[in-house]
């Protein structure tokens, strides 16, 4: 069902078509939008069943199809985002001619506020797990063959496990493989730095997660636009533990992409030096480009400690906090436990930072 548009949305509603060869079926997707990129577009095939989600602004084109033939494991997407043309292109697994598609399923052909359109899932096969520090572990997840999502840098998955019987779901945030990927980051894979708390509901039962078993992973959700990014000069990033991990993609995204950029900061909170994620690979960063820098503040530190020590507080911010010219635009990105967010907001804010400058990381 198509629900209520505006005259200007109702203009921008995709349409779509498909046609066959002997081997193949494509179903294309004019979106009437330009600019589409490859992370715009999830599809799934499970069980006979092909799902397709174009996230246009803050829509969802829906395509939920049972096919009426079978197909291979292996979808293909193509996207031009010149003519705003989507094709998802499926192997027929018998050299039949197709009468039809298939029959719709729920939601099939609709245009949603992509706030209304629900989660949907994937098993996902656990490959790796390794770990990071004394309770943090690298957990590397494989997406189905028949699966197509790319996490967007700053957004965030949600994990569904069966716990007593019960549904239990929570967000994390993909991070690459590594801070200086010697490999192209695989697509079809995806890193999540986690932190098991013995007493937490969800962290122990994934801890207890064998390699080779499944859990279902949710589309991507989040505020983050990487336009925020592509035209700043500074750059400060303010995290506090597993705060990190949407820093992690926002540091490659920025290092890599973003020309006008002069420096980066990051300022990292954690409690104890064994609890500091990834240092070794943020201090080689910050030694091979000049850009880079990391500092590390800790409020339970070791006798030996002899950096920064404390909480976030507004003299820390301020004399972090500063633009490498005059009129460069800036933005300070900022994610951890919700009372750390919180205040170093409001230091922010009284330090005269507008909310344009500021970019918060929640659920
Ligand atoms: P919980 O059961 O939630 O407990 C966590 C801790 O709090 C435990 O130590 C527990 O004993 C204690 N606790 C629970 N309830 C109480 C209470 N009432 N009073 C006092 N203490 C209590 N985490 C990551 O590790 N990596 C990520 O990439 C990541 N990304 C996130 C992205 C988003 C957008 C958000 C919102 C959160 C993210 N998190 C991330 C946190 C994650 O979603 C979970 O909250 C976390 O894994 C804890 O889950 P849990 O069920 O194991 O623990
Ligand atoms: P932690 O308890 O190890 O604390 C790390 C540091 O955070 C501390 O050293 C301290 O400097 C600061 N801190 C902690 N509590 C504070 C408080 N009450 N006031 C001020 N500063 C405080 O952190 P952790 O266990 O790694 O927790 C990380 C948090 O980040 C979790 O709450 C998680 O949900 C959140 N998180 C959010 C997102 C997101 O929203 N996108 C992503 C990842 C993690």
């Amino acid at each position: 069902k198509t629900k209520e548009l505006d005259a200007t949305s109702k203009e921008l509603i995709p349409s779509d078509d498909w046609f066959q060869t002997d081997s193949s079926i494509t179903v294309t997707i004019y979106t009437k939008q330009k600019d589409i990129i490859s992370e715009l577009v999830i599809v799934d095939y499970q069980d006979g069943k092909l799902r397709g989600e174009i996230i246009l602004k803050d829509y969802s084109y829906i395509l939920n199809v049972e096919l009426s033939y079978a197909i291979q494991e292996d979808v293909a997407v193509h996207t031009t985002g010149k003519v705003g043309k989507v094709e998802i292109i499926l192997k027929k697994k018998d050299n039949i001619t197709w009468k039809n598609l298939g029959q719709p399923l729920e939601g099939h052909h609709s245009f949603i506020r992509c706030t209304d359109r629900g989660f949907h899932y994937r098993k996902c096969k656990l490959i790796s797990k390794t770990d990071v520090t004394h309770n943090t572990k690298l957990f590397c997840l494989m997406l189905p063959q028949s699966t197509h999502l790319q996490v967007p840098v700053g957004q965030h998955i949600y994990l569904k496990q069966i716990i007593a019987g019960t549904e239990i779901v929570k967000p994390y945030t993909p991070v690459s493989s590594s801070l200086i990927p010697e490999l192209p980051n695989l697509t079809a894979h995806i890193f999540l730095m986690i932190k098991i708390y013995p007493n937490g509901l969800f962290t122990p039962e994934l801890d207890h997660l064998q390699i080779g078993e499944y859990i279902y992973v949710s589309n991507p959700e989040g505020s983050f636009k990487k336009s925020q990014v592509q035209t700043v000069d500074d750059l400060f990033l303010l995290a506090a533990g597993t705060g990190f991990t949407p820093m992690v993609k926002l540091l490659s995204y920025a290092l890599n992409n973003v020309c006008s950029l002069r420096i980066v900061k990051l300022m990292f909170f954690n409690k104890t030096e064994g609890d500091i994620l990834w240092r070794n690979k943020l201090e080689e960063l910050a030694f091979q480009d000049k850009r880079f820098d990391v500092e590390f503040i800790l409020s339970e530190p070791e006798k030996e400690w002899t950096g920064k020590q404390g909480k976030i507080s507004s003299s820390l911010l301020s004399e972090f906090v500063k633009r490498s010219k005059d009129d460069s635009k800036l933005l300070i990105c900022i994610c951890g436990p919700a009372p750390f967010t919180e205040q170093g907001i409001r230091f922010l804010q009284d330090l005269g930072y507008s909310s344009e400058d500021i970019h918060s990381f929640t659920a």
